[in-house]
């Protein structure tokens, strides 16, 4: 709680409190947090008993988001929308395609509705209705599954009949089937000269998406976004496959749903788009959404029209927020305002709690505690290498280390850096990442410090398969694991001599050493892994070079080093095993 709180809680003013606390060696501010150890220690002092209370079963509820299965299960739940989500390569067309959608069904008259463009949208065929929403990339999905959010039901992955399959169209192959949602192919530009839909099916299969033709379970729809053709099909086999789904929800509940945009308008102030999931959304409803609470001022379709009520499955802008919230934040309409208010400031406390606790993503080392705590039943991997041979063989090593306590699931093996995708993914699914001969980029150690993702990296497969199997089974070695110092940028090179290579550097992030160890980076990959052997600022030798500095290197044994190639520079540390 807070300091304020515990001053409440006691009916003492909140100066007091901090007087003790600072007795006692703890400098806080009003609003700030303590734990309740302290809170107990300060309490005790000023002749108060205190005693833990965990959060009420109904505050928990409160936290807690119903997840779709749950809000299926409702006996009062009736069929709702499907909500779609257009996922596949940059320019196989998605975006052509959502405004072909989108224009197929203008209702005579309604067409000057359509110029505003809001992040999701609602289509009528054969009087049923689809969502869509508008997030194309799977960055985006797997962003908002990160944040609990499950708002898709159907993917559609969008290949272009002339390209192909290509790295993004298996990226996103795997979050789709990461969050378990049927995925729709939708064949695009068949109008092409050099279009060759079958080819399209043969590389997914491969990727193992069967076509149903060919006796598996997923629809491919040819379509052509440009010239129109393949759209109402398209939307047909949608329907039907939200049909098998069955989805339901109830729209006589107080409503949940999630963010899907949000902005700060000038003149309206916050302004969310909401996917409702559950129950119906209406004006005056007081609303949390994340840690902001309000109470809903106007709500509008997703026409740019004013209405009062948003059922299951309506995208619906809202404005009374009092800030922004963030996307794939849940909203949930309560009864009254004090409601709100409380929610909000258990939901800050179980926050902060959790902050506490640690997060709870899998490493390596805690591993085998949490198989033995039965927490974890299949461990997820992210595999990114250099090269398919390579990832195919860790593949094959790896799956026969399933046993009967846990499963071992690659739900990505791709070539490649390791990307910030891969470690929203890892977060989403709570899977460790495993670069093979290749680095994450800056965006990715980023995304992997905040959301405390293990990522390890290996150049030789034994160790890889040597370590999974130790950490399952508890045997990890204290090991060491690589501390990123700083990272420069090859801008020139020097032959010096017959053989020798020198190197100009411009150092980019952190500091980079004479005693640290060095890896050459070629778009991601890995080309040397050593020593340094000589840096230099004009014509002395140094230790050390900051960022934003030039400088000059020599590697140890390596000569190859190109204009454009990373330098990433580390030490090895210790960790002890758990
Ligand atoms: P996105 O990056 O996946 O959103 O791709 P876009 O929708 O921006 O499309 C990329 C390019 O392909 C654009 O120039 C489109 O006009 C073009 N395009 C999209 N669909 C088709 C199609 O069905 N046929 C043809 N010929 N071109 C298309």
């Amino acid at each position: 709680m807070t300091v304020k709180e515990l001053a409440d809680e006691l009916g003492i003013g909140s100066g007091e409190i901090i007087r003790e606390l600072i007795k006692n060696g703890v400098m806080a501010s009003i609003n700030q947090q303590i734990d309740y150890d302290t809170a107990e220690i300060v309490a005790g002092e000023m002749g108060f008993e205190t005693t833990l209370v965990q959060p009420t079963k109904n505050e928990e509820d409160v936290i807690r988001v119903p997840t779709r299965e749950e809000i299926a299960a409702d006996p009062e739940a009736v069929i709702r929308p499907p909500v779609v989500t257009i996922m596949g390569h940059v320019d196989h067309g998605k975006t052509k395609l959502l405004d072909a959608i989108r224009s197929t069904n203008v209702v005579a008259g309604e067409a000057g509705g359509i110029t505003q463009k809001i992040g999701a949208y609602q289509v009528e065929i054969e009087g049923k209705k689809i969502t869509f929403v508008d997030t194309p990339g799977h960055e985006a999905f797997t962003q908002m599954r990160a944040r609990g959010a499950q708002v898709t039901d159907i993917v559609i992955l969008v290949v272009a009949a002339d390209d192909g399959v290509m790295p993004q169209t298996l990226e996103a192959l795997s979050h789709a089937k990461a969050a378990n949602v049927p995925i729709i192919v939708a064949v695009n530009k068949i109008d092409r000269e050099g279009a060759n839909p079958e080819r399209v099916k043969t590389q997914l299969s491969e990727a193992g998406l069967m076509p149903e033709e060919w006796g598996g379970d997923t629809p491919f729809v040819q379509v052509s976004a440009k010239e129109r053709i393949g759209i109402d099909e398209l939307l047909e086999m949608i329907l039907l496959v939200a049909e098998i789904q069955e989805l339901k929800a109830n729209p006589d509940k107080l409503a949940i749903g999630t963010v899907v945009e949000a902005e700060l308008d000038k003149n309206r102030g916050p302004v969310a788009t909401v996917l409702v999931q559950n129950g119906t959304l209406s004006e005056r409803d007081y609303v949390v959404v994340g840690n902001i609470y309000g109470r809903v001022r106007a709500l509008m379709d997703d026409k740019g029209r004013k209405t009062r009520k948003a059922g299951p499955s309506s995208p619906v802008v809202i404005v009374g927020l009092d800030d922004v919230p963030s996307n794939g934040d849940i909203l949930q309409v309560v009864e009254d305002e004090k409601t709100a208010k409380a929610i909000v400031e258990t939901r800050i406390r179980a926050k902060s709690a959790e902050s506490q606790q640690d997060s709870k993503a899998i490493t390596m080392e805690d591993l085998f505690s949490q198989i033995q705590a039965g927490k974890v039943k299949e461990l997820r991997l992210i595999i990114k290498g250099d090269n398919v041979g390579s990832i195919e063989a860790i593949r094959g090593s790896l799956d026969k280390l399933s046993n009967e306590q846990v499963s071992v699931k690659i739900i990505q093996g791709m070539t490649g850096a390791v990307s910030e995708s891969d470690v929203l993914l890892a977060t989403a699914s709570g899977a460790i990442v495993i670069g093979f001969n290749v680095r994450p980029d800056a965006a990715a150690r980023r995304a992997a410090d905040a959301n405390k993702v293990d990522i390890r990296f290996y150049n030789i497969i034994y160790n890889l398969i040597d370590e999974v199997k130790a950490a399952m089974s508890g045997l990890l070695d204290p090991t060491f694991k690589d501390v990123t110092d700083g990272y420069a940028e090859v801008r020139q090179v020097f032959k010096v001599g017959k053989t020798e290579q020198f190197a100009g550097l411009f150092v980019t992030d952190g500091k980079i050493a004479r005693s640290h160890k060095v890896r050459v980076l070629r778009s991601g990959t890995v080309v040397y892994d050593g020593e340094v052997d000589s840096l230099k600022r004009f014509k002395d030798n140094v230790t050390e070079v900051a960022a934003g500095y030039e400088c000059g290197i020599g590697l140890s044994n390596f000569n190859d080093c190109e204009v454009g190639d990373n330098l990433e520079f580390y030490h090895k540390e210790q960790v002890k095993a758990v």
